[in-house]
Parts: structure tokens; C-alpha cells; sequence
């Protein structure tokens, strides 16, 4: 009988901002790793650094997460709950003889690292940390003594090896080997007591059984130290996968700069979830084929480690507007139909007879609408006429298609030859419109142009027939006569 264990991979966001769009991107890696290979996704919120921390914003990435689709199958966990594990297992590096115990004052150390301060976690990368040994590490004993009798506060560090190489194995960097000889003391217990991100993370990791460190590739050069904390605390370390970093168009990396960035803003302008999925998917992974759009199940499918690139990834923007009008148009409009019910209570546009017995009626007409939408808003914007009678007219489509100055009379005719159809159909409102048009010698597209401002209030909505049709009798020739009182006399 052969066991075989299943992957277990975590995302650990640290909550000193709103889920970003990198963040958004990790989270979704490790998501379809986990469900391609029916493994488990941990939570587990980074929230030992009080100073940078928010505790307030725990809950904002929760509900991105949630609406994005991502379901951890264990936690979140807290490691400010877990405090006890790390000083505990710094404790226990520090007797092995692989940590020892610093006193440097926070900035009395080379190249600027403070005891205090250095925790190496996040962007750095390119800061090139001098490679230095912490003079207290070679303390006499009595020296040692010395400094606790005079009460100096003590952080313990990792007595990095003067020589030789770390190795570790990077399923999208390949093997990596790092001179022990570039690698500082670096801290694993602060004199305050509390963890840095460099300890706590690798004491979770192993706690938590973590076989696949799924994360960016700006935790690259913090590896090597979390392999030799691996080492002297005896455990396997586990595969490593760094995801390419998420750049701007102008090739400098993603932020604020470059637009919105946090996955709220999107939810917000009426993204499809679904779509932005699709989009961060392919930020750095690719299936192998030319083939961009690919339903979230398609993706789990495709999804391995081996497909992720090492080439940074651009943000565009262009893009990711093209897989929302693909996500607003392909998929069967049942799927698209809660977006829109939240999007039009999001307006006070909703009406609960949508949802029973004018069902289908708003399944027609939010199929007659979806070819001509690119987000959600877009429902109840610019498509407003068709679930509200309070609408605008545009004015540049008024000003374009409401000059000719026999539009009154023609719409008048038309008014009545509407109203005094027996059936209410696509070929009845076409037949009645063409022939006021014929009678009257303009063309259709005069009256057909105007007519669509007057029932929709813009020059660009689905064919005018079917919109008759969606928008009902009743209300047609109320808005016709409406538009008639607002068409200028000349
Ligand atoms: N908390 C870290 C961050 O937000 C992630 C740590 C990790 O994945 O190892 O960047």
C-alpha cells in the first residue's frame, strides 16, 4: 500500500494593506494548486509586526478572498495567537548553539541593520544586506554574563555558517545555492520578545505541515535563511515555488502609481469575479497553449507548478477589461443573473418580481443587454431605461437624432400606429415603423435612430425591435409620448 500525501499550501497575507492584486495572484496560485491536486488550503494572517499592522483590515481581505471565490479549507489562523511557539523554538535554536544571544543596540550594528528592526521580510530584494557577523556572537561567557547582569534587552540571532553554500530547490527558479558567507546574523527573536517574519514563518510552516511554499518571488533571498531555521530546527524544508512579480505597463512594479491595485476597487467598478480570475491567473502562468480564456474549472485542470514563469508578469489593464466582456457574454446569462439582481439593488433599481414570476423576462432582457456591456455597471448606467422609467436622455445621441424637424410628426404617426397594434411582437413594432416611415417618404433609420432615444436615452443599445419588445407596450408609447414633449419644435 503506497500513502500518498496529499499537498497542503497556505497564504499568509500580512495585514499592513487591502488584499493587492499580487497578493490576490499568490492566493489564487496556491488555490488552484491546492484544488488541481485535491490538497488543503490554509489562512494564516502575519500579524506579529504591531507597528505595520492593521487589525482592522483582516476582515476586508477575508470578504476580497471570499468574493474572488478563493476558500481556504483551514483557519485563519493568527499568528499573534502563536507567539509563545516562536520564542519557544528561538529558544531552542539558541541552546542547540545554532542562535546566540545578541545585545547591540538597535543601530550599533554594521551596514545598519537594527536588532531591533531587520526582519528582512517583503521587498528586499536589490538592498544587498552586507554580509556581516554580528560581533556578540563570539562573546566569552562572562562577557555574556556581563551583559545580563547590566540588564541589556537581548534578541537572538542565527549563527549563519561563515562558509559554505545554503541549497534549496525552487520549482519555477530551478536549484539555487546561496554563499552562507553573504548571509547575515540575521534576528530570530527581537528584544521585545516578538518573532520576526523570518522565525514565525518557518515555525508555522512546519507546524502547520506545509509541503508547498507557494509566494513571490520578493521572498526569494529571504529562503536561504528560512532553509538553515529549517535545518536547526531538524525539519525538511518544503518545496519552494516563487511566483514572477507583477509589473505596471511601464515595467517598474505594480502599485498605486499604475491605478487601483487592491481587489475591493475591482469588486467595486463591477468586475466579474470570474474574470479577474481568469486575468491573475495568467500573470505569470500559462497553460501551455495560446488558450486565454478558461473557465475557472478549466483552470484547476490546467493549473501546475510547472507552467509558472519566471518573467516578471504585466499588469493590462486592456486585458482585463476584455475577459469581464468575455465573462458579461459567453457563459449561459442564468450564471450572469445574481451579478446584475446585486448590481441593480446596488442601485434601488431592483424589483422582486425579477427573481419569481418576471424570471424569465429578466433573463431575456439581460441577454438582449449583455452583448453592449463591459461591467456590471453598465446595467444600471447606460442601460437604466430598461429596468427603470426615470432615465436621461444623452444629449450628444438628442442632439444628433432628434434635429429633423418632421421628427414630431412622424412621431406622433408613430405613436398611434403602435398603439393601435393588435399584437405587441419584434416583426409587428418593424412592420408599423417602416410603414409610417414609407408614408411618410424618410427613411427608416431617421425614425428608428430617434425612436431609440426616446425609449433608451442613448444612440447605442441592443436592435430597437427587440428592445420594444423587452421594454413592453405600455411603457413604449409612454415614453414615446414623453420624448414627444421633449423633442424640439422647429
Ligand atoms: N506574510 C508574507 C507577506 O505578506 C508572506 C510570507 C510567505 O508567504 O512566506 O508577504
Amino acid at each position: 500500500m503506497t500513502l500518498t500525501l496529499k499537498p497542503r499550501v497556505r497564504f499568509a497575507p500580512s495585514p499592513t494593506g487591502f488584499l493587492h492584486v499580487g497578493g490576490a495572484r499568490t492566493a489564487l496560485f496556491n488555490w488552484l494548486f491546492a484544488k488541481h491536486e485535491d490538497g488543503t488550503l490554509l489562512l494564516r494572517i502575519e500579524d506579529t509586526d504591531v507597528e505595520r499592522n492593521k487589525p482592522e483590515l483582516v476582515d476586508g481581505i477575508l470578504v476580497a478572498l471570499r468574493w474572488l471565490g478563493i476558500e481556504w479549507d483551514e483557519g485563519p489562523f493568527f499568528q499573534s495567537q502563536r507567539i509563545e511557539m516562536y520564542r519557544a523554538a528561538a529558544e531552542r535554536i539558541l541552546a542547540s548553539g545554532a542562535g546566540f544571544a545578541c545585545y547591540c543596540k538597535p543601530v550599533a550594528y554594521a551596514g545598519g541593520d537594527a536588532a531591533e528592526e531587520h526582519d528582512g521580510e517583503g521587498d528586499d530584494e536589490g538592498k544587498a544586506v552586507k554580509a556581516v557577523a554580528c560581533p556578540c556572537r563570539d562573546l566569552m561567557p562572562e562577557q555574556r554574563a556581563a551583559k545580563e547582569k547590566e540588564g541589556v534587552p537581548a534578541a537572538i540571532r542565527f549563527r549563519t555558517p561563515l562558509t559554505g553554500t545554503t541549497h534549496f530547490e525552487d520549482a519555477v527558479f530551478g536549484p539555487r545555492d546561496v554563499q552562507n558567507a553573504e548571509i547575515e546574523d540575521f534576528v530570530l527573536l527581537r528584544s521585545s520578545g516578538l518573532p520576526t517574519y523570518q522565525l514565525s514563518v518557518v515555525v508555522d510552516d512546519i507546524d502547520m505541515r506545509i509541503t508547498h511554499v507557494i509566494r513571490g518571488a520578493d521572498h526569494l533571498s529571504n529562503t536561504p535563511k528560512q532553509v538553515l531555521i529549517y535545518n536547526a530546527l531538524g525539519a525538511a524544508p518544503p518545496i519552494f515555488a516563487h511566483v514572477p512579480l507583477i509589473l505596471g505597463p511601464d515595467r517598474t512594479r505594480l502599485s498605486k502609481r499604475h491605478g487601483a491595485t487592491s481587489v475591493g476597487s475591482y469588486a467595486e467598478e463591477g468586475l466579474l469575479p470570474e474574470a479577474f480570475r481568469n486575468f491573475l491567473a495568467l500573470l505569470g502562468w500559462s497553460s501551455g497553449n495560446d488558450t486565454e480564456f478558461m473557465r475557472t474549472n478549466e483552470l484547476i485542470e490546467r493549473f501546475t507548478l510547472s507552467g509558472v514563469s519566471r518573467t516578471n508578469a504585466i499588469f493590462d489593464r486592456a486585458k482585463l477589461e476584455w475577459f469581464n466582456t468575455q465573462y458579461l457574454q459567453k457563459p449561459p446569462v442564468e450564471e450572469l443573473l445574481p451579478y446584475v439582481e446585486a448590481e441593480l439593488k446596488r442601485a434601488g433599481l431592483w424589483k422582486e418580481t425579477w427573481a419569481t414570476t418576471d424570471r424569465a423576462w429578466f433573463a431575456h432582457t439581460v441577454d438582449l443587454i449583455r452583448s453592449r456591456t463591459r461591467l456590471l455597471g453598465d446595467f444600471s448606467g447606460w442601460a437604466r431605461a430598461f429596468f427603470a422609467d426615470d432615465f436621461d436622455y444623452d444629449p450628444e445621441a438628442r442632439a444628433k437624432f432628434w434635429k429633423d424637424e418632421k421628427l414630431p410628426v412622424l412621431m406622433l404617426k408613430l405613436t398611434d400606429a403602435l398603439e393601435a397594434l393588435p399584437e405587441w411582437s419584434h416583426d409587428a413594432c418593424d412592420a408599423a415603423l417602416r410603414g409610417v416611415a414609407a408614408s411618410e417618404g424618410v427613411k427608416a433609420g431617421l425614425l428608428i435612430n430617434a425612436t431609440r432615444v426616446a425609449i433608451v436615452g442613448r444612440a447605442v443599445a441592443p436592435p430597437l425591435f427587440e428592445t420594444m419588445v423587452a421594454i413592453g407596450k405600455d411603457r413604449v408609447i409612454a415614453r414615446l409620448r414623453r420624448a414627444l414633449r421633449a423633442i424640439p419644435v422647429r
